[in-house]
C-alpha cells in the first residue's frame, strides 16, 4: 500500500513553508520597507523644518553668516549621519553640509523642480543623477517672511535605512521559523492522532479482503476515527458470521441430502442386483419413498426459506380472515396422526370468530408446523392445546404440549436452520430442522414476536402475536 496520505500531509506542510518563506521575502519585505522609510522621513522632515524655520531663516534674514550656517550644517549632519543642504527656489546650493565649497562652486542641481515631489515631502532616488545610489530626500521650505525662498534638503542613503529593515526582517523569519517549527509539532501529532489510526483501519481492512476475519484493529477512541473503527470491526465480524453461517448451511444442505441418497442408491443397487430377495422389495421400496419424501420437503423447505432473508424483502399478502377458523382447520388436518398416537388437540378459542390482518397462507403454515412439532415431540396418550387470546389491538396464539420439551441450552437455537436438539434426532428422523426458522421467518415478516417457553421433560409452548383486524371494531 503506498503511503500516499503521509506524503500529502508533508507535501502540504512543505508547501506551507515555501509560501511562507515567499511571504516574508516579498510582501513583509516590501511593507515593512515602506514603513521604516516612512518613519525615517517623518523624523528627517522634523529636522528639516526645524534647520528651516532657525538656521536657514537666520541666514536669509542676515542674522547668521554663511559659513556659520554651514559648519552649523555640518555638525548636525554629522550627528545624524545625514547630507544636508540648503538650496534656492532655482536649485542653486547655497550650502552643503559635505562641501565646504559649493556656494563659491555657485553648483546647481540639474532640472530640480520642487513639484517632483508630488504631494510628499521625500522621495527615493539618486536625486537628479547626484548619486550613485538610492537616497532618501526630504525637503521643507525656508519661509522667513511667509515667501518660499529656498529649501532645507536631508539625503540619507536608503543603505542605512536597510539595515535597519533587515533587522526587523530577520524578526520576521525568526517567526516564521518558529511557525514552521510549530507546525511540525502539530504534524506529529496530527499523524500521530489521525494518520496512525487510519494506517491501522486500512491495514485491517486488506486482512479482511485476504479473509483474515481475526485481525483486530484495536482503536477504542471515542472520535469520529473510534467510530470508524468500531464500525469496520463490526463490519469484519458480520461479514465472519455470515461467512460461517453460509459455510455451514451448504454443509447442511449437502449433509441432509447425502445421506438420504446414499440409502436410496444403496437398496436401489441391492434390489437391481438382487441381493434383495423379490419378496422383501415392498419393504425396502417403502423405504426408498420415505427417503424420496424427505428430499422433496427439504427442497421445498430450502426454496421456501431462501424467499426471505435478513436484506429481502417478503411479500405478504395481508388480508383479514378468521384465525380460530384457520387453528380448526389445521387441527382437522392432524386428526389422522392424532389418533394413531392417542394424541388428542384441544382448542380453547377466544369467542367465535377472531378476525386478524395477516397473510393467511403464511400463517397457517406457522400454525401447521408448530401443531406438527408439538405432536412429533408428544409423548402417546397427551393433550396438545392451542388457545387464542385476545389482548389491547393484538392476538395471541399459544400451541402448547406436554412433551420431551426442549433442553435450555438448545431454546435459542431452535430458530437456526437445520437445528435439531440431540434428543429429537430418534424421536423424528423425518425433520430437516428448517421448520421453525421458516415460522420466525414469516412472523418477523409480518412484524411481530414469537417466544418459546419450554422445560425438558415436561413441554414446550409457543406463543407469537398477531394484529387484530380493524374492521372487529365496527
Ligand atoms: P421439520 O420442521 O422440517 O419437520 P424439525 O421439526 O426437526 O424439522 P424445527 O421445526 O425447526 O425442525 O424444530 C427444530 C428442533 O426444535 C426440533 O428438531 C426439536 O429438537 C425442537 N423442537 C421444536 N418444537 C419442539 C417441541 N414442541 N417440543 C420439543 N422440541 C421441539
Ligand atoms: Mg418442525
Amino acid at each position: 500500500m503506498k503511503q500516499t496520505l503521509y506524503l500529502k500531509f508533508l507535501a502540504g506542510y512543505l508547501i506551507f513553508g515555501i509560501l511562507g518563506f515567499l511571504l516574508v521575502s516579498t510582501l513583509t519585505n516590501y511593507a515593512l520597507r515602506s514603513q521604516v522609510q516612512a518613519a525615517e522621513s517623518r523624523t528627517l522632515y522634523t529636522e528639516c523644518t526645524e534647520i528651516a524655520s532657525s538656521y536657514a531663516s537666520n541666514y536669509y534674514n542676515g542674522n547668521m553668516k554663511l559659513s556659520n550656517l554651514h559648519s552649523y550644517l555640518e555638525t548636525i549632519s554629522q550627528y545624524m549621519n545625514t547630507n544636508i543642504e540648503v538650496i534656492d527656489v532655482s536649485g542653486r546650493i547655497i550650502v552643503d553640509s559635505g562641501d565646504s565649497e559649493a556656494f563659491h562652486n555657485e553648483a546647481a542641481i540639474q532640472g530640480f523642480n520642487i513639484n517632483d515631489f508630488g504631494n510628499r515631502y521625500y522621495m527615493v532616488n539618486q536625486f537628479y543623477g547626484r548619486f550613485s545610489e538610492d537616497y532618501l530626500t526630504v525637503f521643507a521650505p525656508i519661509t522667513p517672511s511667509y515667501k518660499v525662498l529656498g529649501y532645507v534638503l536631508i539625503h540619507k542613503p536608503i543603505a542605512d535605512i536597510s539595515d535597519y529593515t533587515y533587522q526587523l526582517l530577520d524578526v520576521a523569519y525568526i517567526t516564521l521559523l518558529l511557525i514552521f517549527l510549530l507546525a511540525f509539532i502539530i504534524l506529529l501529532v496530527f499523524s500521530l492522532l489521525i494518520y496512525r489510526p487510519i494506517h491501522k483501519i486500512t491495514l485491517a481492512a486488506d486482512a479482511y479482503i485476504n479473509g483474515d476475519f481475526s485481525h483486530k484493529i484495536g482503536i477504542h477512541t471515542q472520535d469520529e476515527i473510534g467510530h470508524l473503527a468500531a464500525a469496520v470491526d463490526y463490519m469484519a465480524n458480520e461479514l465472519n458470521t455470515l461467512e460461517d453461517d453460509q459455510r455451514k448451511f451448504v454443509s447442511n444442505v449437502s449433509h441432509d441430502f447425502r445421506s438420504p441418497l446414499t440409502s436410496i442408491k444403496g437398496y436401489i443397487e441391492a434390489i437391481l442386483d438382487g441381493t434383495i430377495p423379490y419378496e422383501m422389495q415392498d419393504k425396502y421400496l417403502n423405504i426408498i419413498l420415505f427417503e424420496t419424501e424427505r428430499l422433496n420437503k427439504l427442497t421445498s423447505s430450502i426454496l421456501e426459506l431462501n424467499q426471505f432473508g435478513s436484506h429481502g424483502k417478503t411479500i405478504l399478502y395481508m388480508n383479514n380472515f378468521d384465525i380460530n377458523y384457520i387453528i380448526r382447520m389445521t387441527a382437522l388436518a392432524f386428526e389422522g396422526i392424532c389418533s394413531e398416537k392417542h394424541i388428542s388437540i384441544e382448542l380453547i378459542l377466544s369467542g367465535q370468530n377472531l378476525y386478524v390482518t395477516a397473510d393467511m397462507a403464511k400463517i397457517q403454515q406457522v400454525i401447521y408446523n408448530l401443531t406438527d412439532n408439538a405432536i412429533k415431540f408428544s409423548h402417546p396418550d397427551s393433550s396438545i392445546t392451542v388457545e387464542t387470546t385476545e389482548k389491547n389491538d393484538k392476538v395471541f396464539v399459544s400451541v402448547k404440549d406436554s412433551g420431551i420439551g426442549i433442553p435450555k441450552e438448545s431454546l435459542k437455537k431452535v430458530w437456526e436452520r437445520f437445528y435439531k436438539t440431540d434428543a429429537s434426532r430418534g424421536k423424528d428422523k423425518r425433520g430437516t430442522g428448517l421448520g421453525l426458522s421458516i415460522v420466525k421467518e414469516i412472523i418477523q415478516a409480518h412484524g411481530e414476536n414469537i417466544n418459546v417457553i419450554s422445560t425438558e421433560g415436561v413441554g414446550t409452548e409457543f406463543i407469537f402475536t398477531l394484529s387484530l383486524s380493524k374492521e372487529q371494531y365496527k
